[in-house]
């Protein structure tokens, strides 16, 4: 008997009957003997629906007790889904019981729409699962320490269920979505994409770091820290097939690195169009600058991504950074009215049309050139590169938004990711 957390994306959730496909699902891998804790997202499009109901209600607006609103309303999505996917489990024959996030508690800190996970209690999943209860619980939502409901960042059930998962000490993680697993990019860019049996923690961080959707970045976190075995796969095979053949689908993210993964360069390209460049211009070239623009933008709560300051000319330079889209704004307001008057700088101007492609593999650490590769494989293509940043395992550029499939195409044939793994291992 294994101890097992499921999570079901909102396509997997989308309609009743798919909801009813789940609870067919659950109830197998529960009648073969395991407990089972299952963290559904809301039903496929409704957290987008219910977001824009509140842009038709008013405007956006930059404040805290605005975002708070905005948790209250959409964390409404995965309430629906948990109570549905309780239902269709009794339907089943099972004993299953649903949670919010408030109700369990998964503590988080108040930072709406992007709230991280401090603790979860595990006492309420214990007893019901030693009660030989199924237990459901909300994906994407918690409360802080003030009762209020916060929620955790688009694609954010992934973190939930892993979060769950490391709070169980779970056998294991599966993340049932509608890919067959983790892909060399995104199935739905490149159709040449190839699955991969394996990809290293490391790599499917940087991976989800650098935008590719399937995991959201901080459930890998989450796996990485408390060590949960993760393993993303179909939830649209047929529900009944053998659960030994389930078990070993789709893709397993390890801890260790083999042998065999070492070989390929690069595993994957990741690419990212939610990001938004900010330029300060005319700053003073004088030690302290970055951490004045740096901390006031951390201190409006924006995170910052890929930096780059240019070579100062005539005591000036300009300093460029990318955001989050959905902050543009709050880091634009933020600028005009703090930094740029405090600074003495020109002025500052932010840019929506851009977007970053990454490529990621362990394999860059032994291997040199993987750089002016990438950088040769996009000139040819006429593509500009506007900003670069690499580590060990990715390097990743700054882009016109216009060239991003382009880019992913041609990296992905440059870097020969559409051969089978066999013909690339040379097994
Ligand atoms: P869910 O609703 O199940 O959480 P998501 O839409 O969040 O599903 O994530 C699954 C989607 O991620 C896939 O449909 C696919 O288009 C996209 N995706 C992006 N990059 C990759 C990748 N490298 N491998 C597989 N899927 C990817
Ligand atoms: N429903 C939330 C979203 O759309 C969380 C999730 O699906 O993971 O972002
Ligand atoms: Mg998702």
């Amino acid at each position: 008997m294994a101890l097992i957390v499921h999570k079901y994306g909102g396509t997997s959730m989308g309609s009743t009957e798919r909801i009813r496909n789940v609870a067919k699902r659950v109830a197998k891998w529960v009648r073969a003997g395991h407990q089972l804790v299952v963290v559904p997202s809301a039903m496929s499009g409704e957290t987008n629906r219910l977001l824009a109901l509140a842009k038709e209600v008013a405007p956006e607006k930059p404040a805290t007790a605005y975002y708070r609103e905005l948790d209250q309303l959409a964390a409404t999505g995965e309430q629906v889904s948990v109570g549905l996917l309780a239902i269709a489990l009794q339907a089943e024959g099972l004993d299953a019981v649903s949670y919010c996030g408030w109700q369990v508690p998964i503590r988080t800190n108040s930072a709406y729409t992007k709230a991280r996970i401090e603790s979860i209690d595990d006492a309420r999943i214990r007893a019901d699962l030693a009660a030989g209860k199924v237990v459901i619980i909300t994906g994407f939502q918690g409360v802080d320490a003030g009762g209020n409901v916060t929620t955790l960042g688009r694609g954010g059930s992934d973190t939930s269920a892993v979060a769950v998962a490391a709070a169980i000490k779970a056998d294991e993680c599966l993340i049932y979505t509608d890919v067959d697993g983790v892909y060399t990019t995104d199935p739905r860019v490149v159709p040449e994409a190839r699955r991969l049996k394996r990809i290293s923690f490391e790599e499917m961080l940087e991976m989800a770091s650098m935008g590719s959707k399937v995991l959201q970045i901080r459930s890998v976190e989450f796996a990485g820290k408390y060590r949960v075995p993760i393993r993303v796969l179909s939830s649209f095979t047929p529900w009944d097939i053998p659960i030994e053949e389930e078990a070993r689908s789709g893709t397993l993210i390890t801890f260790e690195e083999d042998a065999s993964m070492e070989q390929a360069v690069v595993s994957g390209i990741a690419f990212n169009r939610d990001e938004a460049k900010v330029s300060v211009l005319g700053v003073p070239d004088r030690p302290g600058i970055a951490a004045q623009i740096l901390g006031a933008v951390a201190d409006a709560n924006v995170d910052v991504d890929v930096i780059i300051q240019n070579v100062g000319k005539d005591g000036r330079t300009d300093f460029s950074f990318t955001v989050h889209r959905n902050d543009l704004n709050r880091a634009l307001d933020v600028l005009r009215t703090q930094v740029v008057p405090a600074l003495g700088a020109s002025d500052v101007v932010g840019d929506a049309r851009i977007c970053k492609v990454s490529v990621v593999g362990i394999g860059m650490r032994s291997h040199v050139g993987v750089a002016s590769r990438m950088f040769r494989c996009l000139a040819a293509e006429g593509i500009n590169i506007q900003m670069i940043s690499t580590s060990e395992i990715k390097i990743s550029v700054v882009i016109d938004e216009k060239y991003m499939e382009l880019a992913v195409r041609a990296l992905h044939r440059e870097f020969e990711l559409d051969q089978p793994e066999d013909q690339l291992q040379g097994a």
